[in-house]
């Protein structure tokens, strides 16, 4: 009996034993199986989780991140990078031909005019006076409605028309706080195909491109084709150069536009929103660069579009060819909405020296009859 008794402890123990294996495995299995559901779980999870999280909008902008900066580094070649250029305002920040203008095209320094001749290079203008555009995901709210406001500012002060891009049209502006280089940046008039304008956000060290509308409505303006005041070859006598206090190696950054072949359609603009600022690549930042010859007279500043640019654009896109209405209308909105000029010396004595297509003095009067 013991030996059954054995034998049959000895079974029971082995059933129990197979019993407690096939428990453990059946445990094991469960956990596995709990495992692989947790793990299945959490891939869904992680896969709601980043469906939820990176909209399909944001994937689009990452992508196009990648596009805009690796359209930006074509350009960076070509920049006169200096670590001193850092410590400037945002406009010298990128290093480019007069700080901000990139891809200069080769003669264009020549042409001596405050835009670009359409006439000589038509394919710069933006054609249907029609300017496609799209503003960067990346911008706060706050930025963005300053662009947008910069963009609809100029649309009403000019005949040209600004609309959202489309996603087709070839050519557009892409408005974009560029990584490298950063700062406050344009090309000069279209350039064929999507063309960058860049708008460095606000950070610790300053609003960088949005204490206001001014930067973003210079480098557009850039963008539609119009240079900088003071490169103007008539700019010696309204303005010096103190070619002292000009970081070494940035006195190119002050040349002259040629003066063969030129005629100015408009007096030289201390208000103009392209003027370089007083201290645009100083030495120091404090001692001046650029000094008005007249009296008093200020220059730099970035606050709207001074009468005279408002009329350049306007002249530059015909604007004002056409119906008496239209003349009277945009001569009428940048004499009442842009900037006025305070210095009615500079005009008396430009609008004698000069030929002028546009003037502001007796003939104003008259066109508005
Ligand atoms: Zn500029």
């Amino acid at each position: 009996m013991k030996g059954i008794s054995s034998t049959t402890t000895a079974v029971a123990q082995r059933n129990q034993e197979e019993s407690g294996e096939q428990k453990l495995e059946e445990e094991r299995s469960s956990m596995m199986t709990g495992f692989v559901m947790f793990i299945v779980g959490l891939v869904m999870i992680m896969g709601t989780h980043s469906r939820v999280t990176i909209p399909r909008d944001s994937i689009k902008e990452l992508i196009q991140k990648a596009l805009v900066e690796s359209m930006a580094q074509k350009q960076r070649d070509l920049i006169q990078g200096d670590k001193e250029l850092m410590e400037q305002d945002p406009e010298v920040m990128p290093g480019f031909f007069q700080g901000d203008m990139a891809g200069m095209f080769d003669g264009e320094d020549d042409l001596g005019r405050v835009g670009i001749n359409f006439k000589q290079f038509p394919n710069r203008k933006w054609p249907n006076n029609t300017v496609h555009y799209l503003i960067s995901d990346l911008y706060v709210p706050e930025e963005y409605q300053i662009i947008k406001t910069a963009i609809d500012m100029l649309g009403f002060f000019t005949c040209i028309t600004f609309k959202e891009w489309d996603g087709d049209k070839p050519d557009y502006l892409i408005i974009w706080p560029v990584q490298k280089p950063n700062g406050c940046w344009s090309y000069v008039g279209r350039l064929g195909g999507p063309q960058i304008v860049s708008l460095q956000k606000p950070d610790k060290k300053s609003p960088q491109c949005f204490a206001g509308l001014g930067r973003p409505l210079h480098e557009i303006m850039h963008a539609l084709g119009v240079y900088h005041e003071q490169s103007r070859p008539d700019r010696d006598k309204f303005i010096s150069v103190t070619k002292t206090n000009v970081l070494t190696g940035f006195i190119n950054n002050f040349d002259k536009l040629a003066s063969t072949n030129v005629s100015l359609p408009f007096h030289y603009d201390y208000n103009s929103i392209m003027h370089y600022g007083t201290n645009f690549f100083s030495k120091n930042r404090k001692n001046p660069t650029l000094v008005p010859k007249e009296k008093g007279a200020k220059i730099g500043q970035r606050i709207t579009l001074s009468q005279l640019d408002c009329l350049k654009l306007n002249s530059m896109y015909g604007c004002l060819d056409d119906e008496a209405f239209d003349k009277r209308k945009y001569y009428t909105i940048c004499d009442f909405l842009g900037l006025e000029s305070t210095h009615a010396s500079v005009h008396k004595t430009a609008s004698e020296e000069f030929y002028c297509d546009i003037r502001l003095n007796q003939d104003y009067s008259n066109r508005r009859r």
